[in-house]
């Protein structure tokens, strides 16, 4: 099965994304992850990529297609995958669908979660990741299971990220709606559109996701 996740900044199509790779044995692809790991080198790349990131703003299409195609061309992908936080304009979704098309390969759903952007806001800035083995949680939504002890590791130190400041989530809000939103109208003309209400609790979404798969 391939899968997109769409749904603005903070909208939980991360965590919602790690729980359908668990439950469905797929690979998940989350370009903000992978970036985030490039910018921790100590080249140029590596800077330019923190310095636009940690602005909000969105990476060239070019750099982040090439990223995601070379990634999909691997043979883990060959059984499916799912894509969190990709394509996010409307040349990505084009580049893409170039190469799926080649490549003779259909996405078989694109989960959209809405949530309103205040919301949004309030779970940004609650959002902590363990700094050893990078679980994420948020303070209100998806807490740790002991307070301050991470479920997975058991590392009692967690991180915010450099672009959950609210200079950056204002800027990555704008880019959401200017560039990301008119994606929801592409999938949707493709017939391929599933729309999730992301504010309900956890749990639930992911139960209405898995039904809306089968
Ligand atoms: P995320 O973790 O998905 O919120 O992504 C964090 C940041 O990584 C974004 O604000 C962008 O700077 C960059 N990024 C991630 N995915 C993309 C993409 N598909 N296109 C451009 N920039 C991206």
């Amino acid at each position: 099965m391939r899968i997109i996740f769409l749904g603005p900044p903070g909208s939980g199509k991360g965590t919602q994304a790690d729980i359908l790779k668990e439950k469905l044995n797929l690979v998940k692809l989350s370009t903000g992850d992978i970036f985030r790991e490039l910018s921790k080198e100590n080249n140029d790349l590596a800077l330019e990529v923190k310095s636009i990131m940690n602005k909000g703003m969105l990476l060239p299409d070019h750099l982040v297609t090439k990223v995601v195609i070379d990634r999909i061309s691997k043979d883990d992908c060959k059984s499916g995958f799912i894509l969190d936080g990709y394509p996010r304009t409307l040349n990505q979704a084009v580049q893409l669908d170039e190469f799926l098309n080649n490549a003779n390969i259909k996405i078989d759903a694109v989960i959209n979660l809405n949530v309103n952007e205040e919301v949004l806001v309030n779970r940004i800035v609650a959002r902590i990741t363990c700094k050893s083995c990078n679980a994420s949680y948020n303070k209100f939504t998806n807490p740790t299971k002991v307070e301050n002890v991470c479920d997975k590791c058991g590392s009692n130190e967690f991180v915010t990220r450099g672009d959950d400041n609210e200079d950056s989530i204002r800027t990555r809000m704008k880019e959401y709606f200017a560039q990301t939103y008119p994606l929801v109208a592409y999938y949707k003309k493709k017939e391929i559109l599933k729309d999730f209400d992301g504010s309900k609790n956890l749990e639930n979404i992911t139960k209405e996701i898995l039904n809306a798969l089968n």
